[in-house]
């Protein structure tokens, strides 16, 4: 628990804040503030950290960067999570570009869920915001949705004269497949043009925009996985959309019941908060259990009650270096 009775049992893990794409909205542009490789942590010092949580009684586990899919050993992280005792269901999230080759052995190695980004259908559309390939990420999904994963989401993050005109195609993109398209409201996690007032899309009025082409039935007690979206079905179409109003919502962060692990071994008890507990300088001059769990304990404590993003907050590291 936290200071605020939350119940902290969910860990997302960057396993590198290398990328394949160049999202407007992940990272400044020209970014060249890369972590070194041997800064990153290895595959066993990951294991180690998620077996810690694990005996502090984190159960859910998620994958991310930058793109989780640009490093090699993945598949066998995920191997060596599932042994863990008390590790409930490790998930990932990207970017897709990789999945079409890797979403099988990921499946086989354990992984229960995936959520995909996906900004946009339109190719053009898809690769001013991002820099990539959206053939390879539609290729990643179905190869996902083959693969038998236990669920497959769609992350869409919303931009007003950016991706609007894209939002009906994603809709309907959605229910032909079945999966939840979640819709993410712009947060202030880099320092680049796409981040101003201007740009930034409230869920809200998506809503009303979705409302004209279709009927919202609210679905409040619908909880796929371990994120704060709040569902809705579109009655024609069938789709499920998630909305993550994280700046709008006043409530937002209520039910947070997650903490954040860098791919260079901070904790970080809040996305939008810069406290950092540095576990990696432990590890690494020979710190035991104990004592990497205590300092996972030293994080939760420090855990805010809410993020700072509607307080002029200034990213200090951008959203690749944190892990999403
Ligand atoms: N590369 C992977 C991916 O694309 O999912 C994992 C990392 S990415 C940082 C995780 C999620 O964070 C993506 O869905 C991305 O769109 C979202 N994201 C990144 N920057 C954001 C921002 N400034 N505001 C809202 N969401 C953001």
């Amino acid at each position: 628990m936290d200071p605020f009775g939350r119940k902290i049992d969910y860990l997302r893990i960057s396993v590198t804040d290398r990328c394949n794409e160049r999202c407007l909205y992940c990272m400044p542009e020209g970014y060249k503030g890369w972590e070194s490789k041997p800064d990153h942590l290895t595959a066993a010092e990951i294991v180690r950290i998620a077996r810690v949580a694990a005996g502090l009684g984190f159960r859910k586990f998620r994958l991310t960067g930058g793109e989780p899919l640009v490093r090699g050993d993945v598949p066998e992280i995920v191997r060596a999570m599932t042994a863990i005792h008390g590790v409930e269901t490790i998930a990932l999230s990207t970017n897709g570009m990789k999945l079409a080759a890797l979403a099988q052995p990921l499946r086989d190695a354990g992984l229960r869920t995936v959520n995909v980004s996906l900004d946009a259908m339109n190719p053009a559309i898809y690769h001013r915001i991002t820099g990539g390939d959206v053939t390879r990420v539609l290729a990643g999904i179905r190869a996902a949705v083959a693969a038998g994963f236990e669920r497959v989401k769609l992350n869409c993050v919303l931009m007003r004269g950016v991706n609007e005109a894209e939002l009906w195609p994603l809709v309907l993109f959605a229910a032909e497949h079945g999966l939840p398209l979640r819709l993410i409201e712009l947060m202030p996690l880099t320092t680049t043009d796409v981040l101003t007032e201007k740009n930034f899309l409230p869920c809200g009025e998506v809503m009303r925009l979705l409302a004209q082409k279709d009927e919202l039935i609210p679905q409040p007690d619908l909880q796929l996985g371990n994120g704060p979206a709040q569902y809705y079905l579109l009655k024609q179409t069938g789709a499920l959309v998630g909305f993550i109003g994280a700046l709008t919502n006043q409530h937002f962060c209520d039910n947070c019941n997650k903490m954040r692990l860098t791919a260079d071994g901070k904790v970080r008890p809040c996305l939008g908060n810069h406290v950092e507990v540095d576990l990696r300088a432990a590890l690494r001059h020979g710190a035991d259990d104990g004592a990497l769990k205590e300092l996972l304990e030293t994080a939760l404590r420090l855990k805010p009650q809410e993020h700072q993003f509607r307080n002029q907050y200034q990213p200090c590291r951008p959203m690749t270096a944190i892990g999403g």
